[in-house]
């Protein structure tokens, strides 16, 4: 549903995402979604992500993963592929191949590797999704990172990693008596938006999306639509996979984003209390078959 108020003031209701399902195709028109995990001991947030991504319905997922870190990966999921991503070099390597079309930076990657990796990813110009450490890496110098992204990139910080990036966006959130009632997530989002210059996704209960354009949804987590128990670690992570995937099938960042705030509302109410993050992604065929 939408206001009648000019474009860059008008907020959307996120509604359920149409046409996923592309008849007659085969893996490779369903897209291939690149996912870069972190080293070992620490490659859970990128399996959830790329499950995630699978689910979401992308023909191929490859996790770039550290040498050492490929046994733990391969022990836990069949269907993705695996590549050796130590650094800079092996990523910049891998993404001659123009089939990777979208790609999905943060979950677990570990600070230094995002700073190393980030660039090189950036580069490509490919749908990126950036999450977590990807983000957290650039606090220092947020304006680093705003100089390397383009208007392919989601952003998708909770609100801790938004006041690293957006520090005087978020002390206004804070000082809502200072910032007077007018001021709200909505303005904030759509302010890091136009900084960015590409689609941040502001979680919480309810999670904002706004696009540089001054586009802007929210995925009221209240009500009836409530999941509380989507509060829970690694949930994310699995955000993250969900909305690159979406990418790798050609949706564009500001729709994917959007749909993938829905589905994961919904894969969490379908599944219901007691949730962990890996069962997300299986609930996920569920929710998406009842939008055929
Ligand atoms: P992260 O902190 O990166 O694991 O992300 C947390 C996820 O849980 C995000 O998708 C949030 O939108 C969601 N979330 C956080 N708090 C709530 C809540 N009270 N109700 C519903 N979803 C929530
Ligand atoms: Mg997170």
């Amino acid at each position: 549903r939408r206001s009648r108020a000019p474009r860059s003031e008008r907020v959307a209701e996120v509604t359920a995402p149409a046409g996923l399902a592309k008849a007659g195709g085969h893996k490779f028109s369903h897209g291939h979604a690149l996912v870069l995990s972190g080293g070992f001991g620490r490659t859970g947030a990128a399996r959830l992500s790329a499950r995630a991504a699978l689910r979401a319905g992308a023909g191929l997922v490859t996790l770039g993963a550290p040498g050492a870190a490929q046994m733990e990966i391969a022990a836990q999921i069949t269907a993705l592929m695996l590549r050796r991503i130590e650094g800079a070099e092996e990523l910049s390597e891998l993404l001659e191949d123009d089939r990777l079309n979208a790609l999905c930076l943060g979950p677990g990657l570990g600070l230094e590797r995002s700073l190393e990796l980030a660039p090189v990813a950036l580069e490509a110009e490919r749908p990126t999704l950036l999450d977590a450490d990807a983000l957290s890496a650039f606090a220092d110098d947020p304006a680093e990172l705003f100089g390397l992204l383009h208007k392919g990139c989601v952003l998708t910080p909770h609100g801790g990693e938004f006041a690293r990036l957006f520090p005087d966006l978020a002390a206004r959130l804070r000082e809502v008596a200072e910032a007077g009632p007018a001021y709200s997530r909505v303005d904030a989002a759509r302010e890091a938006a136009r900084r960015a210059g590409c689609v941040v996704l502001l979680k919480g209960p309810d999670t904002v999306i706004a696009a540089p354009d001054g586009r802007c949804a929210v995925n009221a987590g209240v009500g009836a639509r409530a999941a509380p128990w989507l509060a829970t670690a690694g949930a994310g992570d699995v955000l993250a996979g969900l909305i690159c995937g979406l990418m790798a099938r050609g949706l564009a960042p500001f729709e994917a984003a959007g749909a993938g705030a829905w589905l994961h509302v919904e894969a969490a109410r379908a599944f219901g209390p007691g949730l962990i993050a890996e069962d997300l992604p299986e609930a996920l065929p569920g929710v998406l078959a009842d939008l055929l």
